[in-house]
C-alpha cells in the first residue's frame, strides 16, 4: 500500500539548560552547534528568578536571528531553545519554537523534535473539545493535552497521561518555572542526551552541543522515559513499559554531526564503517575515492581505507550556502546544488573516480554531481551510496518525501544508473547498517517500508 506524506515534517534540534547562570549564553552556543538540524528558524525561552518567562524567536540562522540586544531580556538560569527545520507545509513563523503558553496555574514552554503520527486525529479530537490551534506544531498539541483535563499545575503524572495519548517519534522539552521535563518516545526514534555542567545540566538532541558548552555527557534519556530536572537533580519516570531502540537510521547516515555520539555510537565512526562495508559489498577498480561534502566524507574515507584506493578531495562545498533540501521547490533545490558544490578539475581530470554519497532521495544531487565530475574531466564515475535504496516516505520527522518524489520508486538499479548517468551504481545493504551501528534495533522504514508504529491517517492511499 502507498501512503500519503504526513502533514508535518519536522526534524529539528532541541536544547535545554537547567541551573546555570545566564542560561541564554549556553543556549546560544549550543543552538549554534545544532544548526545543521534546522536552518529555518530559531527560538529561546528562559525563566527568571521571579518565574517570569522571556522569549526571542525568528526565522533564519542562529547568528541572523539572535544578537546581544534581543537576547539581553532573556534572564534566568533555566532555558530551552530550538532550531527549526521544516518543509514548505510546516514552514513559517507560526511554527517557530519553543512555544510559550500562559496559564493561570503558571506559564510553561515546550520545544520538540520529531513528528507524531496521530496528530490529525488528536487535533480533531481536541478541536471538538473546544481547543483552537494557532499552528500545526506537535508542541501545541502536547500543551493542549497537558491542560485538557487537568487545570492544576504541571506535574509528571499529567505529562505521563499526555504522552500516553500521542504516537510517533518525538523528544519534548517542557519547561515550567522551576523544572525541566525531558521526554523521549517509547520507540526511541530520536536522540536526547543529558550532560552535567558545574551544578547544572544541559540536555540536547545531539552530544555535539555539549562540547561547545563545556558540559560533560552523563547519559541518554531512555525510550519511554521522562527525566525531570529540578533543584533535587535528576529524577527518572517511565510513561510506558513498551520500549524499543528503533533509532532513526538517517540520524546516523545523514542528519547528525560526525562528532556526535548517538546511543554510544560515534556518527563519524559509523559512517566510516558503512564505507568499509560498501567496499566489501560493491568493490570497484578506480584511481581515487571522493565523497560528497560534508555528510559523505567519513564514508568515503572508510571506502578508501578498505580498498586501498587513495582518498581525494574532488568536490568542494561552499560554506556559505544552506543545504539543498532546505529549498522547498525542485527548481530552487537544483540551483542550490549548483551553487553549493564545485568539482576540482585538476584532481578528477582523466581519472576513474569512486563517488560516495550518503543517500539518494530525489536523485537531483547525484545526477548533478556526476555531470559536474564529467564536465571537470573525470574518465569514469562509479557511484556508491552508503545507505540502502530509499523507497518509502518518513512519517517520523525526517524530510523524506512522498512515494512519487522518491527516485528509487521509479527506477530499478540499472534505470537509476542511467538516470544519474554514472558508469556504475551500488547501494549499501540494510544488514550493513546494523553491522556498522553494532545494534539489533534501528528504524529503517524509509528503506524497508517496515514502520515500527501504526500510521493512522498517514495511511491514506496515494492519489
Ligand atoms: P536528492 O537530490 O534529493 O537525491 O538529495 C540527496 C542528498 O540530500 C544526499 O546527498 C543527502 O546528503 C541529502 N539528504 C538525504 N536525506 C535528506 C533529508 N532528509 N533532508 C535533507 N537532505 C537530505
Amino acid at each position: 500500500m502507498q501512503y500519503l506524506e504526513s502533514q508535518i515534517h519536522e526534524e529539528c534540534g532541541v536544547l535545554g539548560v537547567y541551573g546555570i547562570e545566564n542560561a541564554r549564553d549556553l543556549i546560544y552556543y549550543g543552538l549554534h552547534a545544532l544548526q545543521h538540524r534546522g536552518q529555518e528558524g530559531v527560538g529561546i525561552v528562559t525563566v527568571d528568578k521571579d518565574h517570569k518567562m522571556h522569549r526571542v524567536k525568528g526565522m533564519g540562522l542562529v547568528t541572523e536571528v539572535l544578537n546581544s540586544e534581543n537576547m539581553r531580556p532573556l534572564e534566568g538560569d533555566i532555558a530551552i531553545g530550538h532550531v527549526l527545520y521544516s518543509t514548505a507545509k510546516a514552514a513559517g513563523p507560526d511554527n517557530l519554537q519553543p512555544f510559550l503558553f500562559h496559564h493561570h496555574t503558571g506559564d510553561f514552554a515546550i520545544a520538540h523534535n520529531g513528528n507524531l503520527v496521530n496528530s490529525n486525529e488528536l487535533t480533531r479530537y481536541l478541536e471538538e473539545q473546544g481547543s483552537i490551534f494557532q499552528s500545526t506544531s506537535d508542541s501545541e498539541l502536547l500543551a493542549h493535552l497537558i491542560k485538557m483535563e487537568n487545570a492544576s499545575k504541571i506535574r509528571v503524572n499529567v505529562i505521563i497521561e499526555a504522552l500516553n495519548k500521542i504516537e510517533g517519534a518525538f523528544t519534548f522539552l517542557v519547561m515550567t518555572k522551576d523544572k525541566l521535563y525531558c521526554c523521549r518516545d517509547k520507540y526511541g526514534f530520536r536522540p536526547l542526551s543529558i550532560a552535567r555542567l558545574g551544578d547544572g545540566y544541559v540536555v540536547a538532541s545531539e552530544t555535539c552541543a555539549f562540547e561547545v558548552t563545556g558540559a560533560k555527557y552523563i547519559r541518554d534519556v531512555e525510550p519511554g522515559e521522562i527525566v525531570v530536572i529540578d533543584k533535587n537533580g535528576l529524577n527518572s519516570y517511565h510513561y510506558s513499559m513498551f520500549k524499543h531502540h528503533y533509532m532513526c537510521a538517517m540520524e546516523y547516515i545523514y542528519f547528525s554531526r560526525p562528532d556526535s555520539d548517538i546511543e554510544g555510537c560515534n556518527v563519524h565512526a559509523f559512517r566510516k564503517e558503512t564505507g568499509k562495508q560498501l567496499y566489501k559489498e560493491a568493490p570497484v577498480n578506480a584511481d581515487i575515492v571522493i565523497g560528497v561534502p560534508d555528510s559523505s566524507l567519513s564514508a568515503a574515507i572508510g571506502y578508501a581505507e578498505a580498498s586501498g584506493i587513495p582518498y581525494e578531495i574532488g568536490l568542494i562545498k561552499s560554506r556559505y550556502v544552506g543545504r539543498s533540501f532546505i529549498q522547498p521547490s525542485l527548481e530552487l533545490r537544483e540551483k542550490g546544488v549548483r551553487m553549493k558544490l564545485s568539482a576540482v578539475p585538476s584532481i578528477v581530470r582523466d581519472r576513474s573516480v569512486v563517488l560516495i554519497d550518503d543517500s539518494i532521495v530525489r536523485g537531483t544531487t547525484s545526477k548533478r554531481i556526476v555531470r559536474l565530475l564529467r564536465e571537470a574531466g573525470a574518465k569514469e564515475v562509479h557511484v556508491r551510496i552508503a545507505s540502502p535504496e530509499m523507497k518509502n516516505p518518513c512519517f517520523y520527522g525526517v524530510d523524506i518525501p512522498t512515494y512519487k518524489e522518491l527516485i528509487s520508486q521509479h527506477y530499478d538499479l540499472e534505470g537509476l544508473r542511467q538516470f544519474i548517468d554514472s558508469d556504475s551504481l551500488a547501494f549499501l545493504s540494510k544488514e550493513a547498517l546494523y553491522t556498522a551501528t553494532n545494534r539489533t534495533e534501528l528504524c529503517t522504514a524509509c528503506f524497508s517500508g517496515d514502520y515500527p508504529t501504526q500510521l493512522y491517517s498517514s495511511l491514506d492511499d496515494e492519489a
